[in-house]
């Protein structure tokens, strides 16, 4: 992988020729797994081994992690292959035993990020540390729950900071364990250019055949870095077994990934280009997602016309639409005959759909 931009503050101080690399499995579960997928993964473009010790888990009963006891495996990992060590803290004590086993980077979870309550405990107890602390996003899509975590960590004098990108749940079922919202992480990295952005493709898709076309979005987008669960069984792991990739696999992606160069004006054009094209693509798809819904609704909407044996076409109701996209359009700088050939092909959609169902 070879450098994409110029990366700010801690980051820059790596001084990496590619995008940051954070990997190793879900949870640490025996001395001897941990050991061996790190053995696996040194001496490759992996900067960071992670290893959960202490697991959120949805429902009580699963596998809550290991505890302190993993985070002397770390120490041994670092000891051993020269990598660097990070896990996930949720309260203060967990910070503490964490900075007694002088872990080099630690993450707020999802589930924690929600918690203004929670933040604020881990924020005082990091209080002016060095080590570098990554903020997942909110399990929620909302801006301002992450941003209010980076700030509560900023305010309590920590320096190395930057935030992790993994995704959102939601009620409807996606291909996706937790849907990207790209959109959001674009707005993220306009607000705040040089904050350093991971994006973690493993919890986005809760599945390993779909890791690499998540992590190549995230460089087009210009990510900083990945956070890629690795373990060397996955499919026995104790925790999220489905998108966890062996250190081969992993190995593989990181080649294969392209990541832009910039070091001649037409690679920066080019690296340009690739990032609004990028942008571009996640809009579109969003396009055609919202589509496929309205269209659902339609189909809602057919069905009980057929129930009350009522027609497909309803024209006033047709018009007025028509009449209200063109005036919404004008907002947005969209000409009337854009909107109507738009609607109406939508429209056309809709109706064909609708006639189907009442024929059936
Ligand atoms: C994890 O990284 O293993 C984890 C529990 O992640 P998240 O907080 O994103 O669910
Ligand atoms: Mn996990």
């Amino acid at each position: 992988m070879e450098n994409k931009k110029e990366l700010s503050g801690w980051l820059n101080a790596l001084n990496l020729d590619h995008p940051l690399v954070i990997a190793g499995p879900c949870s640490a579960e025996t001395e001897e797994q941990v050991l061996r997928i790190a053995h696996e993964l040194k001496d490759t473009d992996v900067n960071y081994y992670r290893a959960g010790i202490w697991k959120p888990r949805t429902r009580p009963g699963n596998f809550e992690g290991v505890g302190a006891l993993g985070l002397k495996w770390l120490q041994k990992v670092k000891a051993e292959t020269g990598l660097k060590t990070a896990t996930e803290v949720a309260n203060r004590a967990h910070v503490e035993l964490a900075l007694e086993h002088d872990i080099d980077l630690l993450w707020i979870g999802a589930r924690s990020t929600v918690s203004p309550f929670i933040v604020q405990e881990i924020a005082d107890a990091l209080n002016g540390t060095d080590k570098i602390v990554l903020v997942k996003n909110p399990v929620n899509p909302d801006l301002a729950l992450w941003l209010g975590a980076v700030e509560r960590l900023a305010t309590a004098g920590i320096k190395n900071l930057g935030v992790i990108h993994r995704g959102f749940s939601s009620y409807e079922k996606t291909k996706y364990r937790n849907t990207p919202e790209w959109q959001m992480a674009i707005e993220l990295q306009t607000k705040f250019p040089d904050l350093p952005m991971i994006n973690d493709p493993s919890h986005i898709t809760g599945n390993r055949d779909l890791i690499f076309d998540v992590s190549q979005t995230a460089l087009d987008l210009n990510f900083d870095g990945l956070m890629i669960e690795s373990h060397h069984d996955p499919d026995n792991a104790w925790s999220d077994a489905a998108q966890q990739l062996t250190p081969t696999s992993l190995i593989q992606i990181m080649k294969d990934l392209k990541i832009r160069k910039e070091s001649t004006p037409e690679a920066d054009y080019n690296d340009q280009l690739q990032n609004l094209r990028a942008q571009i693509d996640v809009m579109d798809n969003q396009l055609l997602e919202t589509l496929g819904k309205r269209l659902k609704v339609a189909e809602g909407i057919g069905l009980i016309k057929k129930q009350k044996n009522v027609a497909v076409l309803q024209s006033k109701r047709w018009n007025e639409i028509l009449g209200k996209m063109v005036l919404e359009g004008e907002q947005y700088n969209l000409s009337e005959e854009f909107i109507l050939k738009l609607f109406k092909a939508i429209h056309q959609e809709s109706i064909n759909h609708q006639e189907k169902i009442l024929n059936n």
